[in-house]
């Protein structure tokens, strides 16, 4: 296991071992919508999605690129004396535009010397051969990863969520990233409708065999306003409490490789939009209860990971058979 000094490989200390300090994110909006809402897909969106909470507060709408990354970084300076930065593309989906466009905003916005990586989120389909070669060229001189949605590894909860593409899809995404260069790091929720711990871990399990280089793990957060708060209200869906929640994610990064970059935790979105559950936004409380059960437990990140090569788990060579310390989490009860 890495010499870290928390049980799990944060996205900060990737930041920090890469770049020597630390880098924030600027958040920048391109103006494009998601083909799951403009009809290219679907209409409606993700039962789940309301596209209002991907926006800082105080957003004041699409502006230059060179405007978003000068009052962003303005803030970040004055808050925390930043130095570097990631420009993240991070409101719907961000590749879903012409690729002239697309080579033209993410030019300008490396064009600045502080900015040192390119984060781009979007869906498993719309990650095209084109923008593919758009963001593997960009890799050769600049760290690059692309942010993919899966949410769930079961075809029939992604039907729940009117997600609009299938596991395939998301496993053909990859595939292409990987093949170009390109890094993935995943997006998932615990505790959608219909599905058990179980269930949530065999999504874990598949973001381990497809070796994702990042994974993002959230909360299922009802937000206001989406058909997810329908279906909440006549019963349909039961929000995770924090006890249930942290457990979750302790077993879970006990089955991701030792590498794998954690971006977050758990999803903190506002309490404005937040109808249930309501523990979400003090991220590192989450942290602190999430890691309290790891060391509980004697694990770390990567503890019931086995790789298929080796079939062995983590770096330690540990197999299943040894890992006492893990029942309390049952992480490596592999069925
Ligand atoms: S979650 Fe992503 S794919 Fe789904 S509607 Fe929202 S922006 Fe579109």
């Amino acid at each position: 296991m890495h010499n870290r000094d928390k049980p799990y490989y944060p996205l900060s200390a990737y930041l920090r071992e890469t770049y020597g300090t630390k880098v924030y994110k600027i958040t920048l909006d391109i103006g494009l919508t998601c083909p799951n809402r403009d009809g290219t897909v679907a209409t409606g969106g993700c039962t789940f999605c309301d596209s209002e909470t991907l926006m800082p507060l105080g957003f004041k709408g699409a502006m230059p690129i060179e405007k978003q990354l000068a009052e962003g970084m303005e803030r970040l300076v004055k808050r925390h004396g930043a130095k570097k930065y990631i420009a993240y593309f991070n409101i719907n989906s961000s590749t879903h535009a012409e690729l002239g466009f697309l080579k033209e905003v993410y030019a300008t916005a490396l064009a600045h010397p502080d900015v040192v990586a390119l984060a781009v989120s979007t869906r498993p389909d719309c990650l095209g051969a084109d923008v593919v070669d758009l963001l593997s060229g960009i890799s050769k001189d600049y760290d690059v990863w692309v942010e993919l949605g899966l949410q769930s590894a079961l075809d029939s909860t992604l039907e729940l969520l009117n997600r609009g593409h299938t596991v395939e899809t998301y496993k053909q995404a990859v595939e292409r990233a990987h093949a170009a260069g390109i890094k993935v790091c995943t997006h998932i929720i615990a505790g959608l409708p219909g599905e058990t711990e179980e269930m949530y871990l065999e999504t874990v399990k598949l973001l381990a065999s497809q070796n994702v280089w990042g994974v993002k793990f959230h909360q299922l957060q009802v937000v206001k306003g989406t058909r997810m708060e329908e279906l909440w209200k006549k019963g349909g869906v039961e929000a995770l409490t924090i006890e249930r929640y942290a457990p979750h994610v302790a077993k879970a990064l006990a089955l991701l490789p030792p590498a794998t970059v954690i971006h977050r935790l758990s999803g903190d979105l506002p309490d404005r939009f937040i109808v249930a559950p309501k523990w979400g936004a003090n991220k590192f409380l989450i942290a602190d209860r999430i890691i309290g059960i790891i060391k509980e437990s004697g694990t770390e990140q990567g503890a019931c990971y086995i790789s298929e090569e080796s079939g062995r788990s983590d770096e330690s060579g540990r197999s299943d058979e040894n890992l006492h310390g893990t029942e309390t989490v049952g992480a490596c009860n592999r069925r």
